[in-house]
Order: C-alpha cells, then sequence, then structure tokens
C-alpha cells in the first residue's frame, strides 16, 4: 500500500513539473514574438508627495496580453524574460514606449511628471546599455530629469567598480536613479555610500500592516532616517489605507505610491483621471 502510495505520489509531482515546464516553455515561446505582435501595454501607477498629497511622478509597469495564454502577470513572466535574456528588447521597449509617453502628455499640456522604468540586472549587464538608454531618450525628446530608473539591490552583486562608472555614466546622460524593493535583497549597505542613487524605495512587505507591527515601524523609521542622513529620498511602495499614508507622514517620508493613492492604469485611464493640466 506504502509502495503505491508512494508511486502515485511521484506520479503527482511529475506531473506538477512537467506542469510547470510546459508552461514556462509556452511563455518563453510567446515572449519571443511579443513585442512584434504589439501584446504589452504600460500602466502607471501615480506616486505622490506625502506633504501636498499631489501626484509628482507615475511608475510604468507592464502588462502582457497573449492571444493563448491570456493576462500573463509581470512576476510570472519577468523571471522568464530575464533568464532568457528576452528582457533586453523587451526593456528596450519599455523604456521607449514610457519617455514617449511621458513626452506626448507634456506636448498636451499636462503637467510634467517623472516617470519610473524598472530596468532588470540583465539589462544593466549588457554592454550596449547606456549608448540604448542615450539614443532612446534622445529620440523621445523627453527631457531626460523626467526619467527615473528603477534599479535593484541585485546590482550589487556584480563587479562594483564597472557598475559604480556604469551608474555614474547613466546619471551623465541626467536621468535620476531609485533603488526598488529597497531592504530584501542584498545584505550589505556599503552600495549605499557608492552608488549615485537619488531614492530609495521601501519594499511594500516593510509597509504592509505599518500601522500594527512594531517591527516593520522600526525597520521603515530607521531606513528613512538613513536615507535622511545620505541625502536620499525615500518612497513608500504598496501604500494601501489612510492610515499608513498618515502613519508614513509621521515619519518624515517623502513619497507615496499604493492603492490608496490609485492602482496601476492604463494609459487612458491615467490621462482621465490623474493628469492635471498646468
Ligand atoms: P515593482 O517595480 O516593485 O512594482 C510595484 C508592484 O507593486 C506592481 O506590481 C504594482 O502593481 C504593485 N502595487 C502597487 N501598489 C500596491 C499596493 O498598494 N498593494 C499591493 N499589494 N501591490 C501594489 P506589478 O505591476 O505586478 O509588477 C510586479 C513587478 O514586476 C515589479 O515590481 C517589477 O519588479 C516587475 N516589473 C513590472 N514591469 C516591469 C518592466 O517593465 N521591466 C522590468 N524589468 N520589471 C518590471
Ligand atoms: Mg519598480
Ligand atoms: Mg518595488
Ligand atoms: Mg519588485
Amino acid at each position: 500500500y506504502i509502495k503505491e502510495r508512494e508511486k502515485n505520489n511521484f506520479k503527482l509531482f511529475t506531473e506538477d513539473m512537467n506542469y510547470h515546464f510546459y508552461r514556462k516553455m509556452m511563455i518563453e515561446k510567446e515572449l519571443r514574438e511579443a513585442v512584434e505582435r504589439n501584446e504589452f501595454e504600460l500602466y502607471y501607477q501615480p506616486l505622490a508627495d506625502i506633504d501636498t498629497g499631489l501626484v509628482s511622478g507615475m511608475e510604468a509597469l507592464l502588462r502582457w496580453k497573449n492571444k493563448t495564454l491570456g493576462v500573463v502577470s509581470p512576476a510570472e513572466f519577468i523571471p522568464i524574460a530575464e533568464e532568457t535574456g528576452l528582457i533586453i528588447p523587451i526593456g528596450e521597449w519599455v523604456l521607449k514606449s514610457a519617455c514617449e509617453q511621458a513626452f506626448n502628455w507634456q506636448q498636451m499640456g499636462y503637467r510634467p511628471l517623472k516617470v519610473g522604468v524598472n530596468i532588470s540586472i540583465r539589462q544593466l549587464l549588457d554592454k550596449n546599455f547606456l549608448k540604448k538608454v542615450a539614443t532612446v531618450v534622445e529620440n523621445s525628446k523627453l527631457d531626460p530629469r523626467y526619467i527615473d530608473l528603477e534599479v535593484t539591490e541585485s546590482i550589487a552583486m556584480h563587479d562594483s567598480d564597472e557598475m559604480i562608472s556604469k551608474l555614474y555614466r547613466l546619471k551623465e546622460i541626467g536621468v535620476s536613479l531609485s533603488m526598488d524593493d529597497f531592504g530584501t535583497g542584498y545584505s550589505s549597505l556599503s552600495y549605499l555610500k557608492k552608488y549615485p542613487l537619488d531614492t530609495l524605495k521601501i519594499d511594500q512587505s516593510f509597509i504592509r500592516n505599518i500601522t500594527k507591527k512594531k517591527d516593520n515601524q522600526a525597520i521603515v523609521n530607521s531606513i528613512i532616517s538613513m536615507a535622511k542622513h545620505l541625502n536620499l529620498k525615500v518612497t513608500a511602495e504598496g501604500v494601501e489605507n489612510k492610515e499608513e499614508y498618515q502613519f508614513l507622514s509621521n515619519l518624515h517620508c517623502d513619497f507615496v505610491q499604493g492603492y490608496d493613492i490609485s492602482r496601476p492604469l492604463n494609459a487612458e485611464d491615467f490621462e482621465n483621471n490623474i493628469l492635471v493640466t498646468n
């Protein structure tokens, strides 16, 4: 009986493996042609200045709808795009589209907002990355001071001298740099004094239940105070209600992003509901 059960467990296990393997293969196959087939769309989520409540920026977030797979979440397809290197052309499409959209909205007379673009480590390690950013920014005609590149702590695991000089050269293009998901990645903080960062985006896991959880309060309070001393701005991610907003305001956080302000919206909804004219 036990033998039989083990055999069944193994069968279930391998079926599960096969399913995941198959799904991953399908995603990879479909991702290869997703840019040409125009299957991607950018959603935009506002960031607000915590003191005034005014929208001060937006983050571009990638959405993918495929004819056979339907809507696939970035949490599922971004890691596959990174693993396969497909994130390089996809990331270039994201940067180009975000810059063009931001420029168009400025041309239409809306108050200018900085646009945050997520950059994967694979893109940063690409030897053509700097040139690509410079070209895309120039072609879009968007003033680079309205572009914020969001990188993650995974960049701290790579050869630091080369990474540092790359980040400085990005700054020379005129863009700003944010550390995304701050606090969840690399464990050493020494990179904070070496990298030319402008903003720390505190990961949403630390914001969750901040009004009740003493440990999260201690962590967020310390991050904010450290950031002030390092002359960095702080954005809290994943702010879901007024209580969390107020709590972060008392801690002198600079910017907030999250469902309390707005969910990510498609360009049309963002234009109609968030953008304001001068
Ligand atoms: P991220 O860059 O940290 O983006 C924030 C994520 O938190 C987004 O998920 C957003 O929808 C979600 N979020 C915002 N406010 C709240 C909130 O109040 N509560 C909760 N529970 N969630 C909130 P999304 O759009 O599913 O993206 C997930 C991740 O996928 C992003 O995390 C980013 O790491 C990656 N990603 C998205 N677009 C791109 C892209 O164009 N390029 C790259 N390389 N990565 C991307
Ligand atoms: Mg981000
Ligand atoms: Mg984040
Ligand atoms: Mg993230």
